[in-house]
């Protein structure tokens, strides 16, 4: 029995030999051809897919105001990617914990500098850095130097320090500073302590809203600023913002007030009563529409180009 099965086996396994393996490999073929087009084109997919995202991140990056609506960044906007100079910061006005200004210089790499510095890496917007600098150029020429600037940008880690280290209320809060903007810095005068003593803090007050700066946190303002007189923090607000602030001495929470009064007035409108002449102010259009019985009009005279 054992000598005729291993007669009978080999044959058989020769016959599976000779007729399997052109079966095989052509079926192995076809199936590493699949596979290797399915890698391919999930490879071709993934690339389109990364390239896709990175272009929207990229575009968001380059243009956020393309995905935000029209009416969106007014002045005091907490959101806002490019710092309007007018930002108003405070503890009411908190920046938003993501915030970073965008346009930074070191002062200290900056050539033709008309300041000194406390330290090497004191940082600043650029067009502030531009302003100042005329500023004490102007000074220099006026003969009053020795301007040496001792603070500028912050991080929010390093306000997170200064506060922690400072006696309370001393220091902004994280997210409550100017400092945090690139938008402030503080001043001091060689050979004095005192910096509302010394010359330099009398030309600076006269002339500095001639170069879009203000006095920041003048004297007996506490109510409004929340900060009591701070002779040495300058903020840029740009020259219109700055000479309005400075020429009618108050402070930018109260420009910020007076600009939101006259964008209400501005849109608001005189509706004429077409009988008695009266006419009214209504906030908006849609609300002129809503009536026109005289008992509603109040007694604002129609002029010319009203109505
Ligand atoms: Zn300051």
């Amino acid at each position: 029995m054992n000598q005729n099965r291993r007669q009978r086996r080999p044959p058989i396994n020769r016959e599976r030999r000779r007729q399997r393996p052109p079966v095989n490999r052509k079926r192995i073929q076809r199936q590493q051809s699949r596979k290797r087009y399915l890698i391919l084109t999930a490879g071709i997919v993934l690339v389109l897919c990364i390239v896709a995202i990175a272009s929207v991140i990229y575009l968001r990056r380059t243009n956020p105001k393309s995905t935000q609506p029209a009416t969106a960044n007014p002045p005091d906007s907490k959101k806002a990617t490019t710092t309007p100079n007018t930002l108003l910061v405070n503890s009411t006005h908190p920046l938003p914990n993501d915030y970073h200004p965008d346009d930074l210089v070191n002062l200290y790499t900056q050539e033709d500098r008309h300041f000194s510095l406390m330290s090497a890496d004191i940082q600043v917007s650029k067009p502030v850095f531009t302003a100042m600098n005329k500023m004490f150029s102007a000074a220099t020429q006026d003969g009053v130097k020795g301007f040496v600037i001792t603070s500028g940008y912050r991080t929010r880690k390093e306000q997170k320090q200064l506060y922690r280290t400072t006696a309370n209320g001393t220091a902004a809060k994280p997210g409550e500073s100017e400092h945090e903007t690139g938008l402030a810095f503080d001043v001091g005068a060689k050979e004095y302590t005192d910096f509302d003593q010394s010359p330099q803090f009398e030309w600076i007050s006269k002339h500095c809203a001639d170069y879009g700066f203000i006095l920041r946190y003048p004297k007996d303002r506490e109510d409004v600023t929340g900060y009591p007189f701070e002779p040495w923090h300058y903020r840029y607000v740009g020259k219109k913002a700055a000479k309005a602030i400075t020429g009618k001495g108050i402070t930018l929470e109260q420009y910020h007030e007076e600009q939101n009064n006259q964008k209400e007035v501005s849109t608001s409108i005189l509706v004429c009563h077409p009988a008695t002449g009266e006419g009214r102010v209504k906030p908006d259009q849609r609300s002129s529409k809503s009536s026109t019985t005289t008992e509603s009009y109040c007694h604002y005279s129609c002029q010319r180009g009203n109505g």
